[in-house]
């Protein structure tokens, strides 16, 4: 998924937008409110998280621009602003959802999964493949496979940005799994697996070789 990431901290800015790549999404970081609105006037994105306190616009006024084009991409406002007042008038902008500084970066990255769901209706079809987003479960022709967690959390990183090319260690994070090597060993296991219980699916867990795996549907010409 595309994900602005409009923040003016340097330091915030390149950790949230390591957890967005860890997370399998493309981050297009940008410092200020105006080059911000320009670019959502000008290029599709899946989710917006926005800083309010921007140099040139105020993150608000972006919001409510974004909101003036009839622009229904969800938005997630990060500010150190934390008075009821702030909070109300960010959603009432339009912001779906309101995270004050500081913040745990885990949290961060589930409410950045939750709105990226949202977008995306209950379920994904891929071949024969359905994901469902919130209870994280696969099925094959309406039947319910069994996964196992970690075989979850791969797959999920898959079917998150099907036919594009997920890195091994974008997959190993998900695992929880720090090392090169062991992490590595351990997506490939799991890849394997997957491969099994995906086999009446008509999809196929490509390997791009040296930069990582694609979900694809196997196409029957
Ligand atoms: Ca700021």
């Amino acid at each position: 998924m595309r994900v602005l990431l409009v923040e003016d901290d340097v330091t915030l800015q390149r950790g949230l937008a390591h957890v967005l790549t860890d997370a399998g999404h493309r981050a297009i970081v940008v410092g200020n409110g105006v080059y911000a609105d320009t670019l959502l006037a000008t290029e599709p994105f899946d989710l917006v998280v926005l800083d309010l306190g921007l140099p040139q616009m105020d993150g608000i006024m972006v919001l409510e621009n974004l909101r003036k084009r009839r622009q229904t991409l969800p938005v997630l406002i990060l500010s150190a602003r934390d008075r009821t007042q702030d909070r109300v008038r960010g959603l009432d902008s339009g912001a779906d959802d309101y995270m004050t500084k500081p913040f745990e970066l885990s949290e961060f990255e589930a409410r950045v999964r939750a709105l990226l769901r949202r977008g995306q209706g209950a379920s994904l079809r891929i071949g024969l493949l359905e994901w469902f987003w919130d209870r994280r479960e696969a099925a094959i022709d309406a039947r319910t496979i069994s996964l196992s967690r970690h075989e979850v959390s791969v797959l999920e990183a898959l079917v998150q940005n099907p036919g594009r090319i997920i890195a091994k260690d974008t997959l190993a994070h998900q695992l929880g799994v720090d090392g090169e090597v062991a992490g590595s060993n351990l997506v490939e296991v799991y890849i394997h697996r997957l491969r099994r219980k995906l086999a009446e699916a008509r999809v196929e867990i490509r390997t791009v070789r040296g930069l990582g795996y694609r979900l694809q549907e196997i196409r029957e010409d």
